[in-house]
Protein backbone atom coordinates (compact mmCIF):
# COMPACT_ATOMS: atom_id res chain seq x y z
CA UNK A 1 0.00 0.00 0.00
CA UNK A 2 2.94 2.60 -0.89
CA UNK A 3 1.71 5.63 -1.94
CA UNK A 4 4.00 6.73 -5.37
CA UNK A 5 3.69 10.39 -4.27
CA UNK A 6 3.99 10.96 -0.43
CA UNK A 7 6.96 11.56 0.86
CA UNK A 8 7.02 10.06 4.25
CA UNK A 9 6.69 6.67 2.15
CA UNK A 10 9.54 7.83 0.14
CA UNK A 11 11.57 8.49 3.59
CA UNK A 12 10.26 5.29 5.74
CA UNK A 13 11.06 2.68 2.87
CA UNK A 14 14.71 4.48 2.43
CA UNK A 15 14.21 6.03 -0.81
CA UNK A 16 14.77 9.38 0.25
CA UNK A 17 17.43 9.53 2.88
CA UNK A 18 17.12 10.60 6.31
CA UNK A 19 18.68 11.13 9.95
CA UNK A 20 17.46 7.88 10.71
CA UNK A 21 17.42 7.75 14.84
CA UNK A 22 15.48 3.97 14.66
CA UNK A 23 14.54 1.50 12.06
CA UNK A 24 13.01 -1.96 11.63
CA UNK A 25 11.00 -3.87 9.49
CA UNK A 26 7.58 -2.18 10.40
CA UNK A 27 8.92 1.50 10.97
CA UNK A 28 11.88 4.05 10.70
CA UNK A 29 12.24 6.99 12.88
CA UNK A 30 13.61 10.28 11.94
CA UNK A 31 14.18 13.82 13.13
CA UNK A 32 12.15 16.72 11.78
CA UNK A 33 13.87 18.50 9.31
CA UNK A 34 12.16 21.78 11.22
CA UNK A 35 12.56 20.47 15.12
CA UNK A 36 9.92 22.65 17.31
CA UNK A 37 12.75 21.09 19.78
CA UNK A 38 15.98 19.75 20.20
CA UNK A 39 15.68 15.56 19.35
CA UNK A 40 11.94 16.37 17.33
CA UNK A 41 11.75 13.38 16.16
CA UNK A 42 8.69 11.65 13.95
CA UNK A 43 8.01 8.03 13.69
CA UNK A 44 6.79 6.54 10.11
CA UNK A 45 5.64 3.48 9.42
CA UNK A 46 6.71 1.96 6.42
CA UNK A 47 3.13 1.55 4.75
CA UNK A 48 1.08 4.50 4.06
CA UNK A 49 -1.80 5.07 6.09
CA UNK A 50 -3.17 8.65 5.88
CA UNK A 51 -4.60 8.60 9.62
CA UNK A 52 -5.50 7.42 12.84
CA UNK A 53 -8.67 6.06 11.43
CA UNK A 54 -6.81 4.39 8.28
CA UNK A 55 -4.06 2.54 10.48
CA UNK A 56 -4.76 -0.69 11.92
CA UNK A 57 -4.99 -0.82 15.98
CA UNK A 58 -2.21 -3.80 16.10
CA UNK A 59 0.27 -1.42 13.68
CA UNK A 60 -1.19 1.58 15.83
CA UNK A 61 0.04 -0.47 19.29
CA UNK A 62 3.48 -1.48 17.81
CA UNK A 63 4.37 2.18 16.70
CA UNK A 64 3.51 3.34 20.48
CA UNK A 65 5.92 0.91 21.78
CA UNK A 66 8.53 2.24 19.23
CA UNK A 67 7.24 5.60 20.04
CA UNK A 68 8.26 4.79 23.72
CA UNK A 69 11.49 3.58 23.31
CA UNK A 70 13.06 6.50 20.94
CA UNK A 71 11.02 8.78 23.49
CA UNK A 72 12.71 6.94 26.55
CA UNK A 73 16.48 7.57 24.81
CA UNK A 74 15.82 10.99 23.50
CA UNK A 75 14.50 12.36 27.07
CA UNK A 76 17.23 11.08 28.63
CA UNK A 77 20.03 11.29 26.28
CA UNK A 78 19.28 14.77 25.61
CA UNK A 79 18.55 15.97 29.40
CA UNK A 80 14.94 17.19 28.71
CA UNK A 81 12.55 18.40 31.40
CA UNK A 82 9.41 17.02 29.81
CA UNK A 83 8.12 15.05 26.96
CA UNK A 84 4.99 15.37 24.34
CA UNK A 85 3.96 12.49 22.21
CA UNK A 86 1.26 13.93 19.51
CA UNK A 87 -0.13 12.90 16.53
CA UNK A 88 -2.18 15.09 14.42
CA UNK A 89 -5.24 14.60 11.92
CA UNK A 90 -6.75 16.15 9.20
CA UNK A 91 -5.95 19.90 8.42
CA UNK A 92 -7.83 21.91 11.34
CA UNK A 93 -5.47 19.75 13.31
CA UNK A 94 -2.32 20.43 12.26
CA UNK A 95 -1.52 17.44 9.97
CA UNK A 96 0.36 19.08 6.95
CA UNK A 97 2.25 15.08 5.94
CA UNK A 98 -0.64 12.88 4.76
CA UNK A 99 0.89 9.91 5.73
CA UNK A 100 0.58 8.90 9.56
CA UNK A 101 3.35 10.10 11.93
CA UNK A 102 3.57 10.44 15.93
CA UNK A 103 5.77 13.64 16.67
CA UNK A 104 8.30 12.83 20.04
CA UNK A 105 8.92 16.25 21.22
CA UNK A 106 11.85 16.80 24.20
CA UNK A 107 10.88 19.69 26.30
CA UNK A 108 13.22 21.96 28.03
CA UNK A 109 12.34 23.92 31.10
CA UNK A 110 11.33 27.99 29.59
CA UNK A 111 11.40 26.59 25.58
CA UNK A 112 8.87 28.19 23.34
CA UNK A 113 6.77 25.42 21.79
CA UNK A 114 3.41 26.05 21.67
CA UNK A 115 1.83 23.06 22.37
CA UNK A 116 -1.57 23.80 24.03
CA UNK A 117 -4.97 25.48 23.87
CA UNK A 118 -7.52 27.78 25.73
CA UNK A 119 -9.23 25.67 28.36
CA UNK A 120 -13.06 26.11 27.75
CA UNK A 121 -15.81 24.77 30.01
CA UNK A 122 -18.07 21.29 29.43
CA UNK A 123 -21.67 22.31 28.64
CA UNK A 124 -24.18 19.99 29.77
CA UNK A 125 -25.56 19.76 26.38
CA UNK A 126 -22.12 18.49 25.01
CA UNK A 127 -21.49 16.50 27.58
CA UNK A 128 -25.01 14.59 27.05
CA UNK A 129 -24.44 14.63 23.65
CA UNK A 130 -21.12 13.14 23.42
CA UNK A 131 -21.86 10.35 26.25
CA UNK A 132 -24.96 9.52 24.11
CA UNK A 133 -22.59 9.04 20.99
CA UNK A 134 -20.55 7.08 22.73
CA UNK A 135 -22.95 4.71 23.82
CA UNK A 136 -23.89 3.92 20.37
CA UNK A 137 -22.41 0.43 18.60
P1 LIG B 1 2.25 17.30 10.64
O1 LIG B 1 2.08 18.79 10.56
O2 LIG B 1 1.74 16.68 11.90
O3 LIG B 1 1.71 16.64 9.39
O4 LIG B 1 3.81 17.07 10.70
C1 LIG B 1 4.62 17.05 9.58
C2 LIG B 1 6.03 17.22 10.08
O5 LIG B 1 6.90 16.71 9.11
C3 LIG B 1 6.43 18.68 10.31
O6 LIG B 1 6.90 18.81 11.66
C4 LIG B 1 7.55 18.92 9.30
O7 LIG B 1 8.56 19.75 9.80
C5 LIG B 1 8.06 17.52 9.04
N1 LIG B 1 8.63 17.27 7.73
C6 LIG B 1 8.09 17.59 6.53
N2 LIG B 1 8.88 17.14 5.53
C7 LIG B 1 9.95 16.54 6.13
C8 LIG B 1 11.12 15.88 5.64
N3 LIG B 1 11.36 15.77 4.33
N4 LIG B 1 11.99 15.37 6.54
C9 LIG B 1 11.75 15.49 7.87
N5 LIG B 1 10.67 16.10 8.39
C10 LIG B 1 9.79 16.61 7.53
ZN1 LIG C 1 2.91 7.54 2.58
Amino acid sequence: MKDCNCIFCKIANGEIPSATLYEDDEFRVILDLNPASKGHALVLPKEHFANLFEIPADVLGRAAGVAKKVSEKLFNGLHADGFNLLQNNGESAGQTVFHFHMHLIPRYKGDTVGVGWKPGTLTDEDREEILALSRQE
